[in-house]
Parts: structure tokens; sequence; C-alpha cells
């Protein structure tokens, strides 16, 4: 009984989080500055931060997670950072040689109102900015939004560094945006636009950083990661298919306004109707035929789904995380016919309500659906303690919850602390959602074989 004070009584909170259902926004600038090849993240703020977001990032991924901080002491929180980070920026060019800096803020930044683009054009008038070499920044204000706005705001700001206008447009070329997603996620991205044949810019990408093979020998930057040139080319494209309405849309604006490439925002692909939607959208506006080996991947998810049926049948699930992912998988299981009851995410935004209330409807299903920061862990709990499910999915912080409540739990979203696989296996495409649904048959099937009597105990389930 790890969380022995959860009470059953629900009382209406307006101004207390308990165990939020989300992160801080500069853990989501800093992942998103690391899907541009070279570039070196750097927090605006005290080395608190700092520590708490490279720590949450190489705990997710295993991976040493490289940043800077200006480094705030009490003279930089009264009298503001641009000393700091002019000092910074000048330090991390002359050791470390990045391409790019990209700088994000923090709460005590923000909220001195240190001012990131003139720090930045003093760096460069005062010659810290070598020629060639180029200073991104986002604001991060963190008692806003959470790690999911973060990333939107640090990607709107490598398109406002980069994109520029192109008359010349590719009129067979798309900008992808991938929303947040893991990099095995983008890898298979990359996999199914190779299939499809079609050409596209995937900004930003951390296939190949997050993911890098130990090879013995130290690479300060990964291969991965999109170029510079890349960027500056994402003007030249027909069209921006932006993936998730929370984390890619603000970028896609931001494109729209520099360079007039018109956008559409569709759901991440997750599960089987989120694949179907985007490789429509990608042959739409690609011109590319969605090829056989493609349906193939989807007729085996179907008949993995009809296969398994009856082990998914009307069991009950609670979920909780990122809005741009939980619309997609509700929906994917709901079409396994599983049964929703509480759908959380700490993340603001009333578009996630809307959509899910419209899926829900779709679906003739009724549940608790709730976001914001009252949105935490503790009400999910207490949910739970009122009814409970036969599933739930989210993040690490979940397990309390599923080991109070003896429920079989799948590790699915940001941050995962104690289990690997998600930086290497896909959840995204017809592939990704075969490796979901056997993980959830697994749970289901572990936990008959634990539950069932010695004369029910079956090798064929
Ligand atoms: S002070 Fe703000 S930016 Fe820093 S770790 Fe806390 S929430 Fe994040």
């Amino acid at each position: 009984m790890l969380l022995r004070h959860t009470s059953k009584e629900l009382i209406e909170r307006k101004a207390l989080t308990v165990n939020p259902a989300k992160t801080c926004q500069p853990v989501g600038a800093m992942y998103a500055a690391l899907g541009v090849h070279k570039c070196f993240p750097h927090s605006h703020g005290s080395q608190g931060c700092c520590a708490y977001h490279r720590s949450a990032l190489t705990r997710h991924y295993k991976e040493p997670i490289m940043a800077g901080t200006s480094s705030f002491t009490e003279g930089a929180s009264v009298f503001g950072g641009q000393a700091n980070l002019v000092q910074a920026i000048n330090n991390i060019f002359t050791i470390y040689n990045p391409d790019i800096i990209a700088v994000h803020t923090t709460c005590l930044s923000e909220t001195i109102g240190d001012d990131i683009p003139q720090i930045v054009s003093k760096a460069r008038s005062s010659g810290k900015v070598p020629d060639g070499k180029y200073v991104i920044y986002a604001n991060t204000p963190s008692y806003v939004g959470s790690h999911v706005t973060g990333f939107a705001n640090m990607v709107a700001g490598i398109i406002r560094a980069f994109a520029l206008p192109d008359e010349n447009r590719l009129l067979n070329r798309i900008n992808i945006i991938p929303g947040w997603v893991e990099p095995p996620d983008m890898a298979e991205i990359h996999r199914i636009m190779a299939v499809m044949k079609a050409r596209y810019l995937l900004l930003p990408d951390t296939s190949g950083v997050l993911d890098a093979p130990l090879t013995g020998k130290h690479a300060f930057y990964p291969k991965g990661g999109v170029t510079i040139d890349a960027m500056k080319s994402l003007g030249a494209s027909a069209s921006t298919l932006a993936l998730g309405s929370f984390a890619s849309t603000t970028g896609a604006e931001m494109l729209l306004r520099l360079t007039d490439v018109s956008f559409e925002v569709e759901d991440l692909p997750i599960g089987l109707r989120g694949t179907d939607r985007f490789l429509m959208a990608v042959s739409r506006l690609t011109g590319s035929e969605i090829p056989e080996e493609l349906e193939d991947e989807r007729g085996r998810l179907v008949d993995i789904i009809s296969d398994m049926h009856q082990y998914l049948f009307k069991k009950t699930f609670a979920l909780f995380g990122d809005p741009d992912q939980l619309i997609p998988l509700t929906e994917f299981l709901l079409d396994l016919d599983m049964v929703p009851k509480y759908i959380i995410s700490g993340t603001p935004g009333s578009y996630f309500k809307k959509r899910m209330d419209e899926l829900l409807a779709k679906y003739n299903h009724t549940a608790v659906v709730k976001n914001g920061p009252q949105a935490d862990m503790f009400y999910l709990h207490q949910l739970i303690k009122n009814e409970k499910v036969d599933l739930l999915i989210g993040n690490t912080y979940g397990k309390y919850i599923a080991r109070d409540e003896d429920i079989p739990f799948m590790r699915y979203g940001f941050p995962i602390l104690d289990r690997i696989g998600h930086s290497y296996f896909p959840s995204v495409g017809y592939m990704g959602a075969m490796r979901l649904l056997t993980r959830i048959l697994d749970l289901f099937l572990d936990r008959q074989d634990r539950d069932s009597t010695e004369e029910d105990f079956e090798l064929v389930m």
C-alpha cells in the first residue's frame, strides 16, 4: 500500500495538483532540440532545473543527455541572466563546437522577464556566435502547459530560425512534424515513407540520436537529427502534415506564417484507424500509392485482432498521459471492443475533451475524461478505488496505482524509467499497433494464468 493515503472520496479541487500526469515544458523543448543534428540544448535558468530535465530524458532513454545551463544564482535571479547566457554561449561554442545552441527558458527566467532575442543579439554583436553558427530559442515557462507544450514551442522556435519562403515548390514533397513520439517511431515513419516512395522532410527527428548504437567510439554528436540544409528548405515543400494537434500545430502555424506552406493536422499514426488516416493523408498529399507491403501489414494486424478478440472483449481500461497519444490510443482500444472508464491528461487544452467526447459518442461509450492541472494521478487513483478497471496504461508512475490495486499495467508514454523497449520498438504504424496489441494481450493472458484454478490452467487458452 504505497499510496495508502489516497481516499475514495472525490472532492473537487481548484488549486492543488497531487502527482501531476505531466512533466515540465523544458523537458519537451530539450527533446525537440535533440532532434536537430549537432544541436546543443541550453537551459536558461538554475542548475537544478537543467539537472532535472537532463535526468528525466537520460533515465527514459538510458543515454547521456547533454545540455548546458545558465547556472542562475541569487545575482542572476535578481538582476537578470544576460551575463550568464552570453558567457554560456561563448563557452559552449568554444568547448563543444555545436552548429546550433537551442536555448529554452525556465520558470525563473520567465518570471524575471529575461528577453532572450535581445540577449542572443547581444551575444552575436559581441562576437560570441561564430560565423555559420546559430542560437535559436523558445519560451517555455513551466507554470503553464506541459512537456508537450514545451516540445511544440521548441519545434516552432526551430522553424522560426531556419524556414525560408521558396517559390520553387516541390509539388510531391511534404514536411512531416511527427509530434512527441519515440525515436523508433520516427524511424518507423522513415520506413513507411520509404516503402511508399514518398518525398518528405521530417522535423524534428530523434531517430539515430537517442537510440544510437554502442560502437566503442564516442561521438559527441550522433549522426541522426534533421540537418540545417533540410530545415532551410522546409518552405519548398508543397504542404505540411502535422501529427498530433498539441505537439505539432504551433510549428505548422509558424511555418505557414513564414513560408505560406499550408498544413493539415492528423492524429498520431497509432492503432488501426490512426495509421489508416496517416497513410491516406501521405498518399493524398504526395501522390504516392499505398503499396501492398503496407496493406499486408494492416491485414496481419486485423488478423491478430480477430484471432484474439475473445480476450479483449469488454475489458475495461484507464489511460493517463499525453493528449496526442491518448486520442488515437483510445480509438484503437475501442476498435478492440474494450471499454473506456477513465482518461486523464495533465496537459491542458479544450481540444482534448472535445475530441474524446466525439470519439466516445461515435462508439456509444461514456467515460470520465479530464485534462489540465487537476487531472492528476491522485484523481485517477481515486476513480479506480471507486471502480476498478481491467487494464491501466500510462507512464512509469502508474506502477504505484497498479500495485496497490492489483491491476495489469502497460507502461506507455513519458517517462518510462524502469523498463526498456520504448526507445527501440515503434508504437506507430501497423507494426507498432501489433506490438501494442501483443503487449496488452500478454498482460491479460498472464493474469488469466496467474488467477486460474488448477483445473482451468491450460496450455491453449
Ligand atoms: S522550476 Fe520550472 S522549469 Fe525548473 S524544473 Fe521546476 S517546473 Fe521545470
